[in-house]
């Protein structure tokens, strides 16, 4: 019997009233009270849901669960910055991160074990791709995270800037970021849910249409024969293609911009020229850039540039009418830095866009 139970965790309200309804013949209030339960206060429980009557309870358990992922590490960084890895079955894990700041907290969520989108200068990439995450995966590290966070300490944003591409799990992507806008769920604004991607520009027009978060985009080359080595998505979606895909989601927002990140690499994508191509595509537009010093991790061959280089990048995009910034990097003594979450990812299926897969996959990271 314990198989067939749904789990709840997860459900957009629409389905889990349509769950009461059909499986326990109950009004939709009781989904928003259930709904109040598992996000606002953490239950995990039916048997603490004491406004439920005791008879709808059980039969609700006989049919229903609220299963969530279980940690099995955590880090702390010097920073503040916290790290959890998450078993998502008996052998793979994922990462959840958080980024205290004075006036907000991020959780960095992710939406597949490993990646299949092959960027060269990613730790995740490294490790292959493995599945996708349910939705249930993805709303339980932010249920844990809850749990995890002592107060004053709160979510304030949840970024998908995890492991994975989520747009590559867009089935179980949108109704997680469905409960974390739904004020019985996480009650967070769209301006507060950001969704970052490498580029897959069909699922970016349905995204524009159906659910309207704020949009980050993983630049990190000013053209085609660049992108092509770093991002090789870009292979199948070149960049003109993926700025209109990006000025089109701006359209359906009215008045808000794209933030493209850039990963900052030594002699790679960091020259002035490179950034004086960028000024060209993106000035005029509703777009600001984040620059990304690089993280490395072992193995990689590439190298950060200098803090020099990375201000006279961002001098020259200011002065050519491009708002940019530059990210501050959290985490790092943890490796929960942007591209070296890297999980614990098994079983690889070596589903990898690009060529250049080389048989030598690292081992996993220990965490
Ligand atoms: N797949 C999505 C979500 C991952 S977001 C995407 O590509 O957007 C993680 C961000 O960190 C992306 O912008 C990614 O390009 C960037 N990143 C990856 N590896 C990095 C590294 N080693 N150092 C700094 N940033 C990195």
């Amino acid at each position: 019997m314990a198989e067939d139970r749904v789990n709840l965790l997860g459900l957009p309200r629409s389905e889990l009233e349509a769950f009461v309804a059909e499986r326990l013949e109950a009004k939709p209030f009781r989904a928003r009270q259930l709904m109040k339960w598992i996000y606002r206060r953490g239950a995990a429980d039916f048997s603490v849901m004491t406004d439920l009557a005791g008879d709808f309870r059980l039969r609700l358990a006989e049919v229903a669960k609220i299963s969530v992922p279980e940690i099995v590490a955590e880090q702390r960084s010097s920073d503040g910055t916290r790290k959890w890895m998450l078993r998502m079955d008996a052998v793979q894990g994922i990462e959840t991160v958080y980024i205290p700041e004075p006036d907000r907290g991020t959780l960095c969520i992710s939406s597949q074990v490993g990646c299949a989108m092959d960027c060269t200068f990613c730790a995740t990439a490294q490790q292959g791709f493995n599945r996708n995450l349910s939705v249930a995966e993805i709303v339980g590290q932010v249920w844990l995270a809850h749990r995890e966070l002592e107060a004053p300490l709160r979510i304030t944003n949840i970024v998908l800037m995890g492991m994975g591409e989520p747009l590559a799990n867009y089935r179980n992507v949108v109704p997680a970021m469905r409960v974390f806008t739904d004020d019985l769920g996480y009650d967070l604004s769209r301006r507060r849910v950001t969704l970052s991607t490498s580029g897959l520009v069909p699922q970016m027009y349905k995204l524009a249409e159906e659910c309207n978060v704020a949009l980050a985009v993983s630049l990190h080359a000013p053209n085609d024969a660049l992108r092509n080595e770093l991002v090789p998505i870009n292979r199948k979606h070149p960049i003109d293609e993926l700025l209109a895909a990006c000025w089109h989601y701006i359209d359906k927002q009215n008045g808000r911009s794209v933030t493209f990140e850039y990963v900052m690499l030594d002699g790679i994508n960091d020259k002035p020229e490179h950034a004086r191509q960028l000024a060209r595509l993106l000035r005029g537009r509703p777009a600001k850039l984040n620059l990304i010093p690089f993280n490395v991790f072992p193995g990689t061959r590439y190298r950060r540039s200098p803090a020099a280089t990375i201000l006279r990048f961002r001098d020259i995009l200011n002065e050519n009418g491009v708002i940019a910034t530059i990210r501050r990097t959290r985490g790092d003594d943890i490796d929960a830095a942007c591209g070296q979450l890297a999980g614990q990812v098994t079983d690889r299926t070596l589903v990898r866009l690009g060529s250049r897969l080389t048989a030598a996959s690292r081992s996993s990271a220990e965490v």
